[in-house]
This record gives C-alpha cells, sequence and structure tokens, in this order.
C-alpha cells in the first residue's frame, strides 16, 4: 500500500493518530508502543521478540531516540526491518512522526509493529500513536517507587513487563509490592514478570502478542 500524506494529518496529533490508526486496521498490522524509562531493557526485548517470533510473523520495527541509529542496527541484526526516528531533543514520539514514517514500510507486508518509544516515564504515554496496544516496561533496577511517582504511565498503560528479574537476588525490588501499586492505579492492568536476557518468563509475552495479533486480524 502506498501512503500519501494530508497536510491536516502532519500538523495534528489526533487526527495523525487516527489516519494512523486506520492505516494499521485496514493492513490488519497489530501495533505496539512500547515504553519506558532509559536502560529498562525495550531494545533487547524486542531483540528477543524478533528472534522467537520472526518464524512466525512479519515484524517490523519503529525506533525512536533523541539521537544515533544504534537500536534501529540492533533491530536489523536480528533480521526485522527498522526505521530509526531521531526526535533530536525531543522526549517523546508523536502521531505525525510515526505517520512520516510509515511510508518507508509496506504495511500489507507487515504483522507485527513495534514501536519503541524516546526513554521516558513522563510525556510518551500522553501521545496517542494509532497503537492497538500500550506496554510498559520497567526494569528491576529502577526501584519499586516508579510506579507511585509516574501514575500516568501506569494508568494508561494496559500491560507492564517488569524487566530483569535476574537480578532480584541482589537488588530490594519487591514484585509484590509492585502487583499491589500497579492495581491500585489501574486494576485492569496486568504484569508479567520477564528476564529478556535470561528468557526467564518471556513465553507469558509472547502468548500474549500472538492472542493481541489474533483479535487484531479478526476485527
Ligand atoms: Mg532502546
Ligand atoms: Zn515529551
Amino acid at each position: 500500500m502506498k501512503i500519501t500524506l494530508r497536510t491536516d494529518v502532519l500538523t495534528n496529533n489526533n487526527k495523525a493518530a487516527e489516519f494512523n490508526r486506520e492505516l494499521f486496521q485496514n493492513t490488519k498490522t497489530l501495533v505496539i508502543n512500547l515504553m519506558s524509562s532509559p536502560g529498562a531493557g525495550k531494545t533487547t526485548l524486542l531483540e528477543e521478540t524478533v528472534r522467537e517470533l520472526s518464524g512466525k510473523y512479519r515484524i517490523a520495527v519503529i525506533e525512536g531516540d533523541l539521537a544515533t541509529e544504534r537500536d534501529a542496527d540492533r533491530i536489523r541484526a536480528m533480521g526485522a526491518k527498522a526505521v530509526q526516528i531521531n526526535t533530536h531533543g525531543g522526549c517523546h514520539l508523536d502521531a505525525r512522526m510515526v505517520a512520516a514514517t510509515l511510508t518507508e514500510f509496506d504495511l500489507d507486508e507487515i504483522d507485527l509493529l513495534f514501536i519503541e518509544n524516546v526513554g521516558n516515564l513522563v510525556c510518551p504515554s500522553g501521545y496517542d500513536l494509532g497503537q492497538h496496544h500500550k506496554v510498559a516496561v520497567l526494569s528491576v533496577p529502577e526501584g519499586n517507587d516508579k510506579i507511585p511517582k509516574y501514575p500516568q504511565m501506569f494508568m494508561r498503560t494496559e500491560l507492564v513487563l517488569l524487566n530483569k528479574i535476574d537480578l532480584l537476588p541482589y537488588l530490594d525490588f519487591s514484585v509484590e509490592e509492585a502487583r499491589k501499586d500497579l492495581t491500585e492505579i489501574n486494576p485492569e492492568s496486568i504484569l508479567f514478570s520477564l528476564s529478556a536476557r535470561t528468557q526467564e518468563g518471556m513465553h507469558e509475552w509472547f502468548s500474549w502478542i500472538e492472542g493481541a495479533y489474533l483479535q487484531c486480524v479478526q476485527q
């Protein structure tokens, strides 16, 4: 599908989000907006996700960072198509940046599109990119206070991936407390404990993606 952008799409975030959403739906592309603070392990998680699921799905990734192509290069090395957006100081992705990037993809040839947002627990959650799902990654070294301190992020995400659980024996992080804090802020939200590095718990995330994909193509 060849994409042409209208002027209003490039000037208004919500119009751009609607434009993206329609396109994702028409092409049956499941889109996941992945958010976290810097260093929580989004890119490693995506590398392992591409490794596991690329035999079954056609996967592409949009990488958001202030500078460099490093994350896109890491995804390309795993064999998936990746396009890097550099925000040049901007602290989040908006739907217009994503819309402008979509001209580089043939969405008819993509089943799963992951958008790795700029590492930041504050404003990325406030921008609708037209995605199907917003997912937050939280990592054990960040500590238990991130969920209560950044409630907007966890209010607006339906799934939290607690990453780096291989470090639990070395750090004072309570998974139970994290679950309790999350339930208080967002009773609907689910939390999977995993480690992208050791693979522990990753199957829950993979099955969640498969379920979300089925739901997306059946709509
Ligand atoms: Mg990254
Ligand atoms: Zn921002």
